[in-house]
This record gives structure tokens, C-alpha cells and sequence, in this order.
């Protein structure tokens, strides 16, 4: 046992000594801001977060209810999510043991930052805009974010990428197939070439949106040792359980398992979530089947705005501009969306997203809602 005696306390030479717990922030994070949800008031719909729009029905809410009051509240949640990984690991067709699951995929997008990346120049590169926790996660982990800017039409730029990655030599890569917030679906065989082309980097295809549109890469891990799937049971009608996991080799498992905090899903999740998986499938594909045909619908119908130029998506939202970057009109729309009770996302900031509104995919109702309000106030 150490004596207090023989404790001394010294500082390396030259390291700064911290006068004040805010000198104690790291630098790179000082100033940053916190993900803001704006909850505004007297809201029909919600159409702001690619959530799905329906509900459980009542009648099997209250079953739920019912079986999750059998679950031991007073225990530790099961530290390898048994039951679920077997469901999802049979879902895919991969062993249970090549998944981690998080607290959401975000969780997941924090770990794999923390185990691949971080301190001393090491960067994570992504297209940009894309999702904004690979950002945050980046910083997080104390490691330079790329951006690599996408093409005017959204789509993935192949030199810029080559060229980012040559520079910077990324521990990771992340690419959201279809994209958030752009619905965009890249190409399959340009991250494939690129993954190819940079085995010392973990190229992750985060595949949230996947129920919507496109196809998985999952096929090409078999030839890819660098390749990881990321999915989450989040736009399929459960966002609230926060349940998101990667599919990849083992090196990449044991790396994330030796930092993911031991108990990040809940008992109530992990029950809730095995319990839709396992009795209520079909009702989820409806869900998204009917709202996969309702982006058909809403693109068309905001399409025949005038003013109004609409992006193709393949996930559960839909990203449009209004008027001409820059002028402002975007904005004023999402403000007076927001008076008659529609919440959507607004990138209406200087940047490439600049006169862009993201509406989600709702029911037919709030659907119908978005487009009359739409239509109305353009009109007016
Ligand atoms: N990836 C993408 C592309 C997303 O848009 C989102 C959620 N908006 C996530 C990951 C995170 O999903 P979750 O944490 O809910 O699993």
C-alpha cells in the first residue's frame, strides 16, 4: 500500500498546468453546441426525426405492458443481449458472435470512434452533409474529422474521396446508405472500390434507413476484411428502445466489446425488442411498406409546387429546396409550417444545404397535412 509519503505529484515537463476547471475541457470540444430537438408547441405533425409515424396498437400495447412487468427490475440487464443477438444474427445470416449492439446506432458510431480513432492527427472522413453524430463522435474521440463535400447532385464524389483519404490515411470511414439528411442512395461499387482500395481503414456502411431503399453491402464482407454493417431498429417503429448494432470481423468486435459500457441496452429494450421481432414482423413491414409508397406520393405531390425542386430519396424522407439558396423563402416556410401545427428539419444555413427543408414520412393524414400547408403557403 502507498504511503501519503510517498506520493509525488509532478507535472511533465512542459505540460501546461490547468488553472480552472474550464481550461480542463478539451480544447477541440470548447464552445461546441449540444444536438438540439426544437419541441416547439402544438404540434400535429411530427415530422422531423424519420421516426416512424405509427404507434404501436393499443391492444398490443397493453400485452407488452403486460409481459414487461415480468421483467426483473432489480437485475443487471443481460450483458450479451442473448435472445435479441440470436434474432438479429438469424435475420442476417451472420454468427452471433461477429455483432455488437449499442445504445442506438449513435452509440455504436461513438464506440467504433473511440476504438479505431482519436488523439494525435488520426481522422475519420465522411461525406458531408451526412449524419451529424459522425461529427460529434468524431470529436469525441479526439480525432480530425474529414468532410469530403458531395456532388451538386448529392451524390459521392470519387477523386475528392481518394483524394481526402491519401492525405489524411482515416482509422475509419463512415458512409450512411441511403443517406441522412439527403435520401440519397450512392453507389454500392464506389464505396466497395473504396474499402478495397484502403484496407487499413474500417469503412462502415451504415445501412439505418436500409428497410426504405437500396441494397446491403453485407454480402461484400465476405471479400472485405475492413467492412462493417451498421443497422438500428430505430426508423422501423422503435426508436424508442434504442437499439442499434454492427455486423464486422472479429478484431473489430473484440475492439468495441473492450470499451462498450457492459450494460447499454436495457432488460425493458432488449424484452420490447425481441418481443416485435419475434411477434410482430409482418406488422413492421407494413408499416414500412405503406411509407414507402407514401414518399412516392409526397415527392410528386411537392414537386408540382412551383419553386420547389425535390431530391430523390430512398429513405423515409424526403429533402427539398425551396426557391434559390440563399433567398431566405425555406426558412420563412418552415417557420409558418410550424404556426399550422408541421414540425420538419430546416438546413435552411449557408453551405450546400442552403434552401433546404427534411421532411419525414409520415401517415397519410400528417402527409396530406404537409402537402395542403405546403401548397397554401407557397400560394399565398
Ligand atoms: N445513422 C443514420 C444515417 C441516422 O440518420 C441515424 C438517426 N437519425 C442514426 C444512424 C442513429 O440511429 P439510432 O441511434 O437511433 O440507432
Amino acid at each position: 500500500m502507498p504511503t501519503a509519503g510517498r506520493w509525488k505529484f509532478v507535472s511533465r515537463a512542459g505540460a501546461p498546468m490547468s488553472k480552472s476547471l474550464a481550461d480542463r475541457v478539451r480544447p477541440s470540444l470548447r464552445g461546441r453546441p449540444a444536438y438540439s430537438v426544437p419541441k416547439p408547441k402544438g404540434i400535429r405533425a411530427k415530422l422531423d426525426a424519420n421516426e416512424l409515424a405509427y404507434a404501436l396498437p393499443v391492444n398490443l400495447a397493453v400485452e407488452l405492458g403486460r409481459e414487461l412487468a415480468t421483467v426483473e427490475l432489480n437485475r443487471y440487464p443481460d450483458a450479451e443481449a442473448t435472445e435479441l443477438r440470436r434474432l438479429i444474427a438469424d435475420d442476417l445470416g451472420v454468427p452471433g458472435e461477429s455483432l455488437s449492439f449499442g445504445n442506438g446506432s449513435d452509440e455504436i458510431i461513438h464506440l467504433l470512434c473511440a476504438a479505431f480513432a482519436g488523439e494525435g492527427g488520426v481522422s475519420v472522413l465522411y461525406p458531408t452533409p451526412s449524419f451529424s453524430v459522425f461529427r460529434v463522435a468524431a470529436h469525441a474521440a479526439g480525432s480530425e474529422p474529414v468532410e469530403v463535400p458531395l456532388t451538386a447532385e448529392l451524390l459521392l464524389d470519387a477523386q475528392g474521396l481518394e483524394a481526402a483519404a491519401a492525405a489524411s490515411n482515416p482509422a475509419v470511414a463512415f458512409f450512411a446508405r441511403p443517406n441522412n439528411p439527403t435520401g440519397t442512395l450512392w453507389s454500392r461499387q464506389l464505396i466497395l472500390d473504396f474499402a478495397a482500395n484502403h484496407p487499413a481503414t474500417l469503412v462502415v456502411s451504415d445501412e439505418a434507413y436500409i428497410d426504405y431503399g437500396g441494397d446491403s453491402l453485407i454480402d461484400a464482407c465476405a471479400g472485405l476484411e475492413n467492412l462493417a454493417i451498421m443497422r438500428t431498429l430505430s426508423k422501423v417503429g422503435l426508436a424508442a428502445l434504442r437499439v442499434g448494432y454492427v455486423h464486422a470481423r472479429p478484431l473489430v468486435i473484440a475492439a468495441l466489446e473492450s470499451i462498450r459500457p457492459p450494460y447499454n441496452l436495457s432488460s425493458l429494450n432488449q424484452f420490447a425488442a425481441v418481443w416485435m421481432l419475434t411477434h410482430h414482423r409482418s406488422l413492421m413491414n407494413a408499416w414500412t411498406a405503406e411509407v414507402r409508397s407514401e414518399r412516392t406520393r409526397v415527392a410528386t405531390e411537392l414537386a408540382a409546387n412551383e419553386g420547389i425542386h425535390v431530391f430523390e430519396s430512398a429513405a423515409n424522407l424526403i429533402m427539398f429546396r425551396v426557391g434559390k439558396a440563399g433567398d431566405g423563402r425555406a426558412d420563412a416556410l418552415w417557420h409558418s409550417l410550424i404556426e399550422r401545427g408541421v414540425l420538419i428539419r430546416n438546413f435552411d444555413s449557408p453551405g450546400p444545404l442552403s434552401g433546404c427543408l427534411r421532411v419525414t414520412i409520415g401517415s397519410p393524414a400528417e402527409n396530406d397535412l404537409f402537402l395542403s400547408a405546403v401548397g397554401e403557403l407557397l400560394a399565398a
